[in-house]
């Protein structure tokens, strides 16, 4: 199955901890990273204060289940010592699955399409860089989504 995970951090050096985590995936037998998007800066959601975070999507290749995917980045995220305070607060790493194949998936546990991709510049962007055809479950294009959002604040690095 080919799926889409974005990462992000605003915490103890960024752009090491995203590093970090695409290499626990690698390492991980059974998923096989297969592309990577530049890394992009972008401003905390809402006006949440907090350091600007590190952005960017890679593509994967996995015979595990959706769930057992999440559990794999659940995983991730707890090596990085990654802690829930407020929603959308501060963290260190966050592995958000945001397509799994064309699965449309519903539960207490997953969302997929991650349901606030379509609003998120730090996500299309890097999506849309990556793979510039793709269609979204239920949304459409990549390019009509980028097309429809405000990209003024994310920058590229
Ligand atoms: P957001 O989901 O809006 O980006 P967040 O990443 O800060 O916010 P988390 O605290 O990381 O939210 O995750 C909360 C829960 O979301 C997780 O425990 C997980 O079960 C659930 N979840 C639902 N759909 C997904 C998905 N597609 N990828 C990752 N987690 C998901
Ligand atoms: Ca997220
Ligand atoms: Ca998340």
């Amino acid at each position: 199955m080919l799926a889409y995970i974005g990462l992000g951090s605003n915490l103890d050096n960024p752009k090491a901890q995203l590093v970090s985590a695409l290499n626990s995936l690698s390492e991980c037998n059974d998923i096989e990273v297969m592309t990577l998007s530049s890394f992009y800066k972008s401003k905390p959601l809402l006006d949440i204060p907090g350091p600007n975070y590190i952005n960017a999507v890679c593509k994967i290749e996995t015979k595990l289940s959706a769930l057992d995917l999440l559990e794999i980045c659940q995983q991730i995220e707890e090596n990085q010592h990654r802690v829930r305070d407020v929603k959308w607060g501060s963290r260190t790493i966050d592995l958000d699955i945001l397509l799994y194949g064309e699965q449309i998936i519903s539960n207490d546990r997953l969302n997929i399409p991650h349901p606030e991709m379509t609003n998120r510049a730090f996500v299309l962007v890097p999506l849309f860089e990556i793979e510039a055809d793709l269609k979204v479950p239920l949304f459409g294009s990549i390019k009509g989504l980028v097309d429809r959002i405000d990209i003024s604040d994310l920058i590229k690095l």
